[in-house]
This record gives structure tokens, C-alpha cells and sequence, in this order.
């Protein structure tokens, strides 16, 4: 038996559920298909449990894309209040941490709820763990195979994400299906996704393991970002290194200040000014939390038992450069076992700014994580989750 839709959504996550209950609002017959057994599983890990829905601060600059200017429609037209205005309308609160994220007070749940009550509300059908196989498309109709039987429908919107934590049913089968009808996939990688060390930096990291403090951190073609950074056993992670991370690739290295928005020289000349016979390391004691002022004054070039008074030009000049600009190379990630998110995917050249829909393909949609749109840290993927989906559930006939 074949059951026919006016669109088919692939995905039953925050990208997929969103555009089904808009489109079902908009009059559309919709059956969503799932192979996981729960909806929205990652909406409800997200933000430790209570989902950092948006981020007050949305620009198209928050967003990694090969096409810096093709996010820019999807989310001047579905802004971030548009979105808290729909956690209002449920009676659902939220608290702004730092930075412009907001995290539901209600919890995670709750947001899945809202997904789920708005999609049913408009209609939809959602059928989970069913395992899609050959998708089709003749005749102006796309035919889904299922563990469930075959469904057809003029519009199927893939939105079944990427490829980070693969125990939560991650799959490759957007950029697959992407790839069948002729769609350029840009290379994936793992983003928002803690860095590994090996030898000597991993041992010394791992000594460290625990030890946050705030840095100012950018890849070798990434922007600076101001937060906090984390040691741990296997390396470096944090907000910071998080960031860093997505615009990261192999072999490059990171630099980090250690002091950021502080100058050393002027640090040390106040120092010097107070108490001229304290020795560097004592210094550097009263800047970091000890075990990473231990390590500091160990490398070569911090003149560690030097007091203050005796310190050269050259000395300042090299302190001054030992911590603000600290470059390692980090051996890898992660992975994708632990990435948030993915980045590349789906080529946005080959998709409508305005409609999410493939410019070869009539009736064939790609939104969310699995398109290359990779958000900050923050609140930008679900953000960048809304707005595309709402794109794409506007435009479908
Ligand atoms: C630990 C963690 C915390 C996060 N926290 C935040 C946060 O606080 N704020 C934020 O903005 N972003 C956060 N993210 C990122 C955010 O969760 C994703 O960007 C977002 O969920 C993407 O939505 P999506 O609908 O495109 O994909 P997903 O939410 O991944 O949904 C894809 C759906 O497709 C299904 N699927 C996959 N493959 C198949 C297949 N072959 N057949 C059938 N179904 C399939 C999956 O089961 C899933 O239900 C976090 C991610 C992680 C991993």
C-alpha cells in the first residue's frame, strides 16, 4: 500500500518537526519518517539538558558556510524573537546565559513538546523507527521506500542532519541522497568539538585536566573568540576551543592569549612599580590558577626566578609573546563522537537561498544541520534549525 503526501519530511529532529507543523498550518498533508524511536533526541541533550533554543545576537557572520551570504535570507525572515514568541505562547520561560544565549527554564522536554504539539496541532503524521531505503523521483513525485511500506509525495524535504554522534543515530543519508540527484556535498568535518594532543603537550594537558580560565583563541581562518578555555586529560576544550574548532583544519595551528585584552608589558610595569624584587614565576601565581602557573614559568622562554626589576626589554618582549600569542598544533579532535555539530554538507550552491529547495530538483528541499550552514556555539544551529525550516515549510506548493 502506498500512502500519498503532499511532503514528505525525512527527519523527525528540531529542522524537520518545525517545517512539518508549518507547512501543515499552511494547508499541506505531511508525514515525517524517523528511523530513531524518540523524536527531536538531540534537542533534548542539547545545551546540557536545557536547550539553548537561540541566540538573541543571530547575524549570518555566526555561521561557517562555504557561501558567506546564503543564510542571510532564510534568517532575516525568521529572526530569533520569532522564535521566543512561539516558547511564550506555550507559557515556557527562558534565561539569558552569556552572550545572547537563551536556555529554556523548562527544560529541554518542553521545547520537544512544543515541536510535537505544534506538529500534531497542524495535522502531522510523524512515524518513527522506520528504516528508509530507495528514494525516487518520476513523474513529479518522489516514492520513499520504507521498513513501513512506500510513500509518495511532489515535495520531500531531507532533514536528517549530520554525521556528529553516530550513537544517537546519526547517518550520512542526507549527503547520499543529496549526491543521487547530482548535489555537491562540501567535505564534512567534526565541529564545535573538543582538541586532542599527543607526546609532550597531551602529558602536560593532562596534568592540567580541570583548569579553566578565559582566553582570547582563534584558527589559523577564523575569527577571535573571548571565552573560556578548559584542560583536559586528552587536550583542550571550553567554549573557546570549541569555536575555534569549527574553522580548524588538520596540520593548522591555534593561537592563544593567555591575558586577553590585558597587555603584559603594562601589566608587568605595574607589578614592577608595586613590589620590584618579586620573582616572574610569584607573578604569574597571582594571574593563573597554580598548576597552569607552574607550567608557564617552566617553558623556555619565561625567565622564571628573574625579579621584576631585572627583567630586559627582551624579556618583557618575550613574556609579552609566550602569553598572548601561545601556538600549539593540535594532533585531532574528538571526533564525531562527541562533535555537536557537523561542518560542510549539503552545497548551498546548489539550493534557493530563499526556499531551501534544489535548483535542479523541483519539490526536493534540504534544511538544517545536513545543508553547509554550521553555526557557532550558542544557539545558532537551532536557530539556523527554525529559520530554514521555515524557509523551505513557506515555500512548498
Ligand atoms: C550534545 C549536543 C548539544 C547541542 N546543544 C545545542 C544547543 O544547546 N543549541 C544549539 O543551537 N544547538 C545545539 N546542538 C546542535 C543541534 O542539536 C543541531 O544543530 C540540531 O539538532 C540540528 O537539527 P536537525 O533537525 O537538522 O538535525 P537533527 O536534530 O540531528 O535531526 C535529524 C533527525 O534525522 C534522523 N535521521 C538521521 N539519519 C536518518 C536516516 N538514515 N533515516 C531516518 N532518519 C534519520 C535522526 O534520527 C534525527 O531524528 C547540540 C548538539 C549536540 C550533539
Amino acid at each position: 500500500m502506498t500512502r500519498t503526501f503532499d511532503t514528505i519530511i525525512l527527519g523527525a529532529g528540531a529542522a524537520g518537526l518545525f517545517c512539518g507543523a508549518r507547512a501543515g498550518e499552511r494547508g499541506q498533508s505531511v508525514q515525517v519518517l524517523d528511523h530513531a524511536a524518540k523524536p527531536a533526541e538531540k534537542v533534548r541533550i542539547s545545551g546540557g539538558g536545557r536547550c539553548n533554543f537561540t541566540n538573541i545576537h543571530t547575524r549570518p557572520a555566526n555561521f561557517i558556510c562555504e557561501n558567506p551570504h546564503f543564510a542571510k535570507s532564510a534568517l532575516a525572515r525568521y529572526t530569533p524573537w520569532d522564535f521566543c514568541d512561539r516558547v511564550a505562547r506555550h507559557g515556557l520561560t527562558w534565561t539569558e546565559k552569556t552572550l545572547g544565549q537563551l536556555f529554556c527554564d523548562q527544560r529541554s522536554g518542553a521545547i520537544i513538546k512544543l515541536l510535537m504539539d505544534e506538529f500534531e496541532a497542524a495535522g502531522g503524521t510523524l512515524t518513527l523507527s522506520t528504516t528508509i531505503g530507495a528514494v525516487t523521483h518520476a513523474d513529479s513525485q518522489f516514492v520513499v521506500e520504507t521498513s513501513a511500506g512506500a510513500y509518495t509525495a511532489r515535495n520531500l524535504v531531507v532533514a536528517t542532519g549530520g554525521l556528529s554522534i553516530p550513537k544517537m543515530g546519526a547517518s550520512a543519508f542526507a549527503y547520499d541522497l543529496a549526491r543521487q540527484f547530482d548535489h555537491a556535498i562540501v567535505p564534512t568535518r567534526p565541529a564545535l568539538v573538543p582538541f586532542t594532543f599527543s607526546g609532550q603537550l597531551k602529558e602536560s594537558f593532562a596534568d592540567l585536566s580541570g583548569v579553566a580560565c578565559p582566553v582570547d583563541a582563534k584558527a589559523e581562518r577564523g575569527p577571535d573568540f573571548h571565552e573560556a578555555m578548559l584542560f583536559t586529560h586528552r587536550g583542550l576544550s571550553g567554549p573557546a576551543m570549541l569555536q575555534v574548532s569549527s574553522y580548524w583544519r588538520e596540520t593548522e595551528a591555534v593561537e592563544i592569549d593567555l591575558l586577553p585584552g590585558q597587555s603584559v608589558a603594562d601589566l608587568l610595569a605595574d607589578a614592577k612599580a608595586a613590589a620590584p624584587k618579586q620573582a616572574l614565576s610569584t607573578w604569574l601565581g597571582g594571574l593563573f590558577p597554580a598548576r597552569l602557573a607552574q607550567q608557564i614559568a617552566a617553558w623556555p622562554s619565561i625567565p622564571a626566578t628573574k625579579q621584576l626589576a631585572n627583567l630586559s626589554k627582551q624579556d618583557i618582549t618575550a613574556i609579552a609573546d609566550a602569553l598572548g600569542h601561545w601556538k600549539i598544533v593540535p594532533t585531532g579532535t574528538e571526533g564525531w563522537r562527541t562533535a555537536e555539530v557537523t561542518a560542510g554538507g549539503v552545497d548551498t550552491d546548489g539550493l534557493s537561498s530563499k526556499s531551501m529547495e534544489s535548483k535542479t530538483v523541483p519539490g526536493l528541499y534540504f534544511i538544517g544541520e545536513c545543508v553547509d550552514v554550521t553555526g557557532w556555539l550558542g544557539g545558532y544551529n537551532f536557530q539556523w534549525a527554525w529559520a530554514s525550516a521555515a524557509a523551505c515549510a513557506g515555500a512548498l506548493a
